[in-house]
């Protein structure tokens, strides 16, 4: 028997028992070892009867406790009603006596039997004046044989229990005496990383708490190390079929803007001209804060291709900022004489249909196609597409980013975003996304100051808002669900990565858009207060925001379907209600909406939550203004995810053990990155021997997720 044995060579697997751990995805005794515990459980901190029984009283309830006892009488087994046997016994130590009861499973009076000892693990209860443990896991004390005092708890599935599984990894562990390691050895001594028998070892069956941390440091160590391993030996191999858009004459795009671009734009341009130039594919990000003027430096790239003769298309999460583009870029691109086309899930299915059939004609298709994701899901067929940009791209779900990327196989292209998500964002420090940053604003723009306050500033939030209304300017208040307490996620418009960690039960309950409009209508009754949200339909919506963006009303109570769209000059307060509840990110977006016109703005982040790591969060949007360093933190505390379909090098069923969380300063992963990119420097395909496993679990890795990555 070795690693790779199916699970059916162990002594009693059955077909059965097999069948249950393939819904875990164990089949052999290797996966059974990256079956990871999503939890542990410290039984070596002993407590006693009497110190379980003190806490109850004090707190109200206990923790699960371990509890070192010996029986006291032998356990008895009674049928107390049809289907329902209750075993139990009472047992001791030192400081007390407690009773202990087991449901149906009458066979276990012979293993309970007077005098023999045990250790225990259950969160005790107080009734009938004693200490009770119901059912609690148990493991005899043998004289001589020390128990573990970290005990793993794994992931489990109908059929197979926490003591089966653990019986079988620590049956599997036999065969991991010597894995083959595939960190190289200068990279695990630089970065204090421990050898991978040794994690393996003590991911399942920890020595010691410093133990378990080490193993989950190497494991998240190795995870991001594969995963850019893989990642630059893709960046190695990028598709060079793109079109190679040389000497392209780019004045009359920047005679036909209404400005003069800034230096970053200026820079960003030339980055841009210079990879379109290649047939090397582009692909690259554009970073600049809200208000940078992305747009512009779009309008040129897409210039570059249409004056090639290749057509360019650019995509946007909403249908109101698709207009919004179409309105801008299309009379410009008319001058020039190109014809641009918008196409959006709206259309009539006629319209729509003939649209299509244009953009993939011979003859005079139009060159500039701005869309929503219409433009990917539906049947677009374009005639020769050299160039994607997407805009927003943050706000763009995974499937949607996929298949954009399967569309683009060989055209270049471009992602915009003020906040590009943690995923994005690591791409770059991958090497798989190059990145171009507008670090300057166009002149005359003014820093919006940024408050975090709690319910009791409620009445003078109130007033403040009633301030603004009354010199002229306007307020967004939003709020993270349509009704209260209703989850992020039915929003529709909302296709935003939430962030889980805010969502911990001690969270303060969610703030509906619908109920908040009408207390505030009641404590402001002079003020013109509208509301919108992702379940109202589209023209419905476009009233309510015109309404505000001319002036018809003074506050606009919304979800966060206002992220992305009108652009309001006179709006100077942005109220955040349940602040806790959205991404870094998300709140920096949302700041974007006000600041946009000559009086100063505000955004007002209002929370009650008690979460350190969620207060953490709100600091930071008080402290920093520019969103790329926003996200950067995002990036830190949310870690970059899972980046291959097939989950990565461990495959980490207990997947929660070994996230980012722990290093929440981004240090380690870092330092993976690096060492990952000075690898593939140094031998681009891993062809040395000494390499060789970490090849095999690259080229794995790799196999099947082309199109996978955006
Ligand atoms: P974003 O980067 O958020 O997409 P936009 O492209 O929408 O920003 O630009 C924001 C505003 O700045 C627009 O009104 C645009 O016309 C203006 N703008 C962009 N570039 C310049 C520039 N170089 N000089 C002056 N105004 C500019
Ligand atoms: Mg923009």
């Amino acid at each position: 028997m070795n690693i790779n044995s199916p699970v059916t060579d162990i002594k009693g697997i059955g077909s059965s028992k097999a069948g249950a751990l393939s819904r875990l995805g164990i089949f052999t005794v290797g996966d059974l070892l990256n079956h990871f515990p999503k939890a542990y459980q410290n039984r070596g901190a002993v407590t006693t009867v009497s110190e379980a029984a003190m806490k109850i009283r004090l707190t109200g309830e206990a923790s699960p406790s371990a509890l070192i006892l010996t029986v006291g009488t032998d356990a008895v087994s009674t049928t107390v009603k049809k289907g329902i046997v209750l075993t139990k016994f009472k047992a001791f130590d030192e400081s007390g006596v407690c009773d202990i009861t087991f449901f149906n499973q009458g066979y276990l009076k012979d293993t309970f039997r007077k005098g023999t000892t045990f250790r225990f693990w259950c969160r005790p209860t107080f009734d009938y004046g004693r200490l009770q443990l119901s059912s609690p896991a148990y493991e005899m004390c043998i004289p001589g044989k020390k128990l573990d005092s970290i005990v793993p708890v794994y992931p489990l599935t109908r059929g197979i229990s926490q003591k089966l599984i653990t019986a079988l990894i620590k049956e599997a562990m036999k065969y991991a005496i010597s894995p083959e390691e595939h960190l190289p050895a200068d990279v695990l001594v630089k970065n204090g990383i421990c050898s991978l028998q040794y994690a393996i070892k003590n991911i399942h069956f920890p020595e010691s708490l410093e133990a378990l941390y080490s193993a989950r440091k190497r494991f998240e160590f190795d995870r991001t190390f594969c995963t850019a391993t893989a990642l630059a030996m893709k960046g190695e191999a990028r598709n060079s079929n793109a079109p190679a858009m040389l000497g392209a004459d780019i004045t009359p795009i920047l005679s036909a803007l209404p400005f003069t671009l800034t230096n970053a734009q200026a820079r960003a341009v030339s980055e841009i001209s210079a990879d379109m130039s290649h047939t090397r594919q582009m692909r690259r990000i554009l970073c600049g804060d809200v208000g940078s003027g992305k747009t512009a430096v779009a309008a040129v790239a897409a210039y570059i291709a249409v004056s090639k003769g290749y057509q360019c298309a650019l995509m946007v999460p909403t249908e109101i900022l698709a207009k919004q583009h179409y309105a801008e870029l299309a009379p410009i691109f008319a001058r020039l004489g190109y014809k641009t086309a918008l196409l959006t899930g709206s259309l009539k299915p006629s319209d729509k249909k003939r649209l299509q059939s244009d953009i993939g004609r011979l003859d005079d298709p139009p060159m500039l196609v701005i869309g929503t994701h219409a433009l990917i899901t539906d049947n677009v067929t374009f005639r020769n597409l050299g160039l994607i940009i997407t805009d927003e791209q943050h706000r763009f779900g995974a499937n949607q980013r996929a298949a954009l990327s399967e569309k683009s196989q060989s055209a270049h292209t471009l992602v915009m975003s003020a906040t590009p998500i943690p995923r994005t964002l690591s791409l770059v420090y991958f090497g798989d996304l190059d990145r171009s940053v507008l670090d300057e604003l166009p002149p005359g723009r003014l820093k919006v100051g940024t408050f975090t306050v709690d319910e009791s500033y409620r009445a003078r939030l109130n007033g403040f808002i009633r301030k603004q209304a009354q010199e002229g300017h306007r307020t967004y208040v939003v709020c993270p669900a349509i009704e209260e307490s209703e989850p992020v996620a039915d929003d529709p418009d909302n296709i935003y990565d939430i962030d889980f960690s805010a969502q911990e039960n001690s969270e303060p309950p969610l703030k509906g858009a619908i109920e908040y409009a009408a207390k505030l209508s009641a404590a402001l009754p002079e003020l013109r207060i509208g509301f919108v949200h992702g379940k109202l339909k589209t023209v419905e919506k476009d009233a309510v925001m015109s309404d505000f963006a001319e002036g018809r009303l003074d506050v606009l109570v919304s979800t966060t379907v206002i992220e992305v769209g009108v652009n309001v000059p006179e709006a100077t307060l942005m109220v955040v209600e349940n602040a806790e509840r959205f991404g870094l990110s998300q709140l920096h977006q949302l700041r974007g909406r006000v600041g946009r016109g000559r009086a100063k703005s505000y955004c007002i982040l209002v929370s009650d939550t008690k979460n350190e790591v969620s207060k953490k969060r709100l600091d930071i949007m008080c402290k920093l203004s520019d969103g790329y360093l926003i996200a950067e933190e995002d990036l830190k505390m949310r870690g970059p995810g899972d980046f291959f379909a097939n989950g990565g090098i461990i495959r980490q069923s207990g997947a929660s053990v070994i996230h980012s969380s722990e290093d929440t300063d981004g240090k380690l992963w870092e330092s993976a990155i690096d060492a990952a990119k000075a690898l593939i420097d140094s031998d681009p395909s891993l062809s040395d021997t000494k390499y060789r496993r970490l090849h095999q679990i690259v080229t794995e890795l790799l196999k099947g997720s082309e199109n996978t990555i955006s």
